[in-house]
This record gives structure tokens, C-alpha cells and sequence, in this order.
């Protein structure tokens, strides 16, 4: 750190900065987390020298010998945690993954089906403005008067569509998603079944969330979010898909790897096979059912009536307040989230009438229960009384009281 300071003190100034601000503030925001030091310290390691095109054993650079053992164990690691027959973990990011699925058994103009943006979906499942909108036919499903997703409605759409590639996986869905009934009615219309767990995979690597992997034909996912690690995607398929996936993801679509993240993802996959990795799960899950259980009974709304993950939306119209404004006033508290569209939002997209708040990051921290319930009272405080700038420093100091106690990176 002392080299960034000396070369480049300007950057250094922005760095401390970011620093201090996620050791100061409430990171509440639902894909993000802290990576450990050690994974952290692998990516600035000379890995980030090495070009590695190819995959262990078949590369087209040499000199490979070293970092073939590093992406092997990375391998090796998150075949084992997720109990799956094969693994890249190539792909720079959870989009990456997802466009190496789409090349491997797509073409351009194929129906695909997906959970709709507007209901928790991600982008990548279909939205009109992202390549799998604009290359290809795109049918989504969403959620039903109970704010479930209506697998009865997906399966219609399935049969009636019979999309080629069936996705399931959301960014912004706090109960457990059914795989099996996924599996049941791909396998039905004779399409292929994707799941995107970017949001939800480290608690399933601790078993506290359905695993896909038993019932899918490829899984994605990020490794930044629950699961910890260094920003970066994984691609975990049934053994028959590996060729398919391996050539998209190169020469498909990539170029060198970046082993840096690659051998920091085999940190992650290490840390996420221990005992503490899944109690640490254990309590993410339960403070998001405090901060829910606690903002509901401040007279907010819970999307879906409860959490059973990491993540919850929460609807703000009972007390007044847009998602942009919410997103705002909290983040001058020091509590830092984002505006979400909730299901049938009235509001524009940049507006929403919602926020999304997750648990990693403050449980990473050390956050048990009765932090987490007075995070949700301190939420609830500012959004009580969103224009009283008296009322937000008062909150910003409990929260500044709150995050001393409890350092990320000591
Ligand atoms: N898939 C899901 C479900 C996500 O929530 C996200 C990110 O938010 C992604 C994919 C994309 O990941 P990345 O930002 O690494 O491209």
C-alpha cells in the first residue's frame, strides 16, 4: 500500500477514501460483501503477470505449470462445494458466465425464457436493452397475487412458447425458488435448464438454500456476492456440457483469464468449505428475517411477505417516500442501499417505490441479531422522518457509533 501511495498519491486519496467509507457505513446493499484478506491479497499477487489462454494441461502460452495448479484447486474446490460434475472458472463476471451459456447452446433469434426485470429478474435474463433481449426471443414469467413466483403461469408459458433455454435465478427475490418444478417442466418442453445463483450461491454452498446443481443442466454465478470472494463467474454444468461450455467461454468469448482472480476464487472456495462459512450463512439468513420481522413491524411492507434468504424489497409507499429519495436520505445516515422497482411499481425505474436491503456484508462484519434489529430501527428511523436533517444526524451517529464497534479489515 505504501508503493500505491508513493506512485500514484492521487489514486491513494480515492482508495483510502472507499476505505473508510465501507468501514463507516452500513453496506446494507444485497450483492455486495467483504472479501477476505487473504482473497483480497491473492489478486495482488504476480498471477496478474501470467498469460494462460487454453484450460490445466492444454494451454496456449507456456510457462503454465504454476498457474495450472491454481486454477485446478479452484476447480477442484467448487466442484466439491456445490456437488457438481464439472466446473469452469474462467468467466470475468456473473454476465460473462451468462453470454458463454447463451453462445454455447444458442442461436441468435432462439425463444428463451426468463424471470421478468420488473419482478426480480436480472438483466441478463431477457431485458430488451441486453444482448439476450436484443438477440433473442424473449418470454418472461414473473410473480403472482401473492408475490411468489407463478411457476403455474411459467409452466403455461412454457409449453405454449417452448423456449429452448429456461432460466431461473433472480436479483431481487427473497423467498426459495423451486428448481425441481423448473427441471420438471424444461425437461417437459425439451429445453435446457439454467440457473443464475449469483445471488443466492454462498448460502447454498452452506446448505441453507435449495442447491440447483442436482437439477440443472448449467448453473452461473457470480463469486463476489454471498459467496465472498473476488469479483469475478463460475460456470457449473453436468459433465456432458463441459466441452460446449469450455470452447464459449474461449475462445468463444475471452481471452486470457485472469489468473489473479482465478487463484483468488481458489481462496474463496477454500474459505467457503468450513464450518464458520456456514454459520456465518446460518446468521445472514437470519438477520435478514430480523431486519424484515423489524421494518414490518415499523409499518413497512415486505415484497413477498418475508424473507427466506439474504434479501428483501421492501415497499416504502406507507410512509411517503420514493426509492430514490429513501436511497438518498439513508445514505446520508450512513446506511448505504438501493432504490429497487417493487412488483407493479407506479414509479419510473429511476424513481421506484422501493429499496433492496440484504445481510452479507453485515454479517460479514460481525452483525448477530440485535445488531441487525437496530439496523432495521435506524432504517426505519430515517424513513419515519426523511426531511428533518436534525433526525438524520442523529442516526448517522448511531450508525457511526455501530460500525466502530464493529471494524471489516482491522
Ligand atoms: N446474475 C444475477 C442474478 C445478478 O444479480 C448479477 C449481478 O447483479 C449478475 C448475474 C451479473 O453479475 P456481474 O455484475 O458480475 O456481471
Amino acid at each position: 500500500n505504501i508503493l500505491i501511495e508513493q506512485t500514484d498519491p492521487e489514486l491513494w486519496a480515492a482508495i483510502q477514501a472507499e476505505n473508510a467509507r465501507q468501514e463507516h457505513h452500513i453496506e446494507l446493499i444485497a450483492s455486495e460483501n467483504y472479501a477476505s484478506p487473504a482473497v483480497m491479497a491473492a489478486q495482488g499477487t504476480q498471477l496478474t503477470n501470467k498469460y494462460a489462454e487454453g484450460y490445466p494441461g492444454r494451454r496456449y502460452y507456456g510457462g503454465c505449470e504454476y498457474v495450472d495448479v491454481a486454477e485446478q484447486l479452484a476447480i477442484d474446490r467448487v466442484k466439491q462445494l456445490f456437488g457438481a460434475e464439472a466446473a469452469n472458472v474462467q468467466p470475468h463476471c456473473g454476465a460473462s458466465a451468462n453470454e458463454a451459456v447463451f453462445l454455447a447452446f444458442l442461436k441468435p433469434g432462439d425463444t428463451i425464457m426468463g424471470m421478468s426485470l420488473a419482478e426480480g429478474g436480472h438483466l441478463t435474463h431477457g431485458m430488451p436493452l441486453n444482448m439476450s433481449g436484443k438477440w433473442f426471443n424473449v418470454v418472461s414469467y414473473g410473480l403472482n397475487e401473492r408475490e411468489e413466483i407463478d411457476y403455474d403461469a411459467m409452466e403455461r408459458k412454457a409449453h405454449e412458447h417452448r423456449p429452448k433455454l429456461i432460466i431461473a435465478g433472480a436479483s431481487a427475490y427473497s423467498l426459495r425458488i423451486d428448481f425441481e418444478r423448473f427441471a420438471r417442466v424444461a425437461k417437459d418442453v425439451g429445453a435446457l435448464f439454467m440457473v443464475d445463483m449469483a445471488h443466492y450461491a454462498g448460502l447454498i454452498a452452506a446448505g441453507v438454500y435449495p442447491n440447483p446443481v442436482p437439477h440443472a443442466d448449467v448453473v452461473t454465478s457470480t463469486t463476489h456476492k454471498s459467496l465472498r470472494g473476488p469479483r469475478g463467474g463460475i460456470i457449473l454444468m453436468k459433465a456432458e456440457h463441459e466441452k460446449a461450455i469450455n470452447s464459449a467461454v474461449f475462445p468463444g468469448l475471452q481471452g486470457g483469464p485472469l489468473m489473479h482472480v482465478i487463484a483468488a476464487k481458489a481462496v474463496a472456495f477454500k474459505e467457503a468449505l468450513t464450518p464458520e462459512f456456514k454459520a456465518y450463512q446460518q446468521q445472514v439468513i437470519r438477520n435478514a428475517q430480523i431486519v424484515a420481522e423489524t421494518l414490518t413491524e415499523r409499518g413497512l411492507r415486505i415484497v413477498s411477505g418475508r424473507t427466506e434468504s439474504h434479501v428483501m424489497l421492501v415497499d416504502l409507499r406507507a410512509k411517503g417516500i420514493t426509492g430514490k429519495e429513501a436511497e438518498a436520505v439513508l445514505g446520508q445516515a450512513h446506511m448505504t442501499i438501493n432504490k429497487n422497482a417493487i412488483p407493479n411499481d407506479p414509479e419510473k425505474p429511476m424513481v421506484t417505490s422501493g429499496i433492496r436491503v440484504g445481510t452479507p456484508a453485515m454479517t460479514t462484519r460481525g452483525f448477530k441479531d440485535e445488531e441487525a434489529r437496530l439496523t432495521a430501527n435506524l432504517i426505519a428511523d430515517v424513513l419515519d422522518n426523511p426531511r428533518d436533517a436534525a433526525n438524520i444526524e442523529a442516526v448517522r451517529a448511531k450508525v457511526n457509533a455501530l460500525t466502530a464497534r464493529f471494524p471489516v479489515y482491522r
